[in-house]
C-alpha cells in the first residue's frame, strides 16, 4: 500500500493537472472565438458547448476568464473558482480582474469573499452620439460597457446585409461616435 503522503502528492498532482487542462481549455476556444467574425460567435459558442457537452455559459465563461487573464498568468495553486470570481466581479465593477487577483491574493480570499468584498456599484451608463457622414443617419448608443469603442454606423451595416453585402470587415465603415 502506498502512503498517505504519497497518494496526498498525487492528488495534488492530478489536480494541478486538472486546472492546468482548462486552461488549455480556455485559451483554445478564446483563439478560435477570436478567429470568428462577430456573426459567426454565437454559432461557435452553440457549436463548442454541443461538442463539450456542457453549456454555452461555462463555454462564455471560460473565454472571458482566458480573455482576463492571458497566457502566462495562470497560478497553478489558484483555483478556477477564484479566477472566475475575479473576472465576475470586474465586469460589474468595472475594476481589472487581475488587480482584483492580487488583492484577493494578499488578503487569502476565496471566490465566494471576493464578490462579497466588492460593492455591487454599478458602472456608469456610457454614450456614444453622432451622424452618419454617409447616410445621414442618427445614431445613439448607450452602454455601461465599451469605452473608448468606436462605434460604426447600423444603418449602412444592416443596408449592406439586406442588400447580400454581407461584408465582415467593418474597418470599411466610418466612425460615427465613441463610446464615453
Ligand atoms: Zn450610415
Amino acid at each position: 500500500m502506498i502512503g498517505f503522503d504519497r497518494l496526498l502528492q498525487d492528488l495534488a498532482n492530478v489536480q494541478i493537472a486538472e486546472r492546468e487542462n482548462r486552461w488549455r481549455l480556455a485559451h483554445t476556444l478564446k483563439a478560435g472565438y477570436n478567429l470568428c467574425t462577430i456573426t459567426e460567435r454565437i454559432g461557435f459558442l452553440r457549436s463548442a458547448a454541443s461538442h463539450l457537452h456542457c453549456t454555452q455559459n461555462y463555454i462564455r465563461q471560460l473565454i472571458e476568464v482566458s480573455v482576463a487573464f492571458p497566457e502566462g498568468h495562470k497560478l497553478p495553486d489558484v483555483s478556477w473558482t477564484l479566477f472566475r470570481s475575479c473576472v465576475a466581479v470586474s465586469k460589474r465593477s468595472g475594476q481589472d480582474p487581475q488587480k482584483i487577483l492580487t488583492d484577493a491574493l494578499e488578503k487569502g480570499w476565496h471566490g465566494a469573499e471576493v464578490a462579497a468584498a466588492y460593492p455591487q456599484c454599478a458602472r456608469r451608463m456610457l454614450r456614444g452620439r453622432g451622424m452618419c457622414g454617409e447616410c445621414n443617419a442618427k445614431v445613439e448608443v448607450r452602454s455601461r460597457v465599451g469605452a473608448g469603442l468606436r462605434l460604426v454606423c447600423p444603418f449602412c451595416v444592416s443596408t449592406d446585409r439586406a442588400e447580400g453585402r454581407q461584408t465582415v470587415d467593418l474597418r470599411r465603415y466610418v466612425t460615427v461616435a465613441v463610446l464615453e
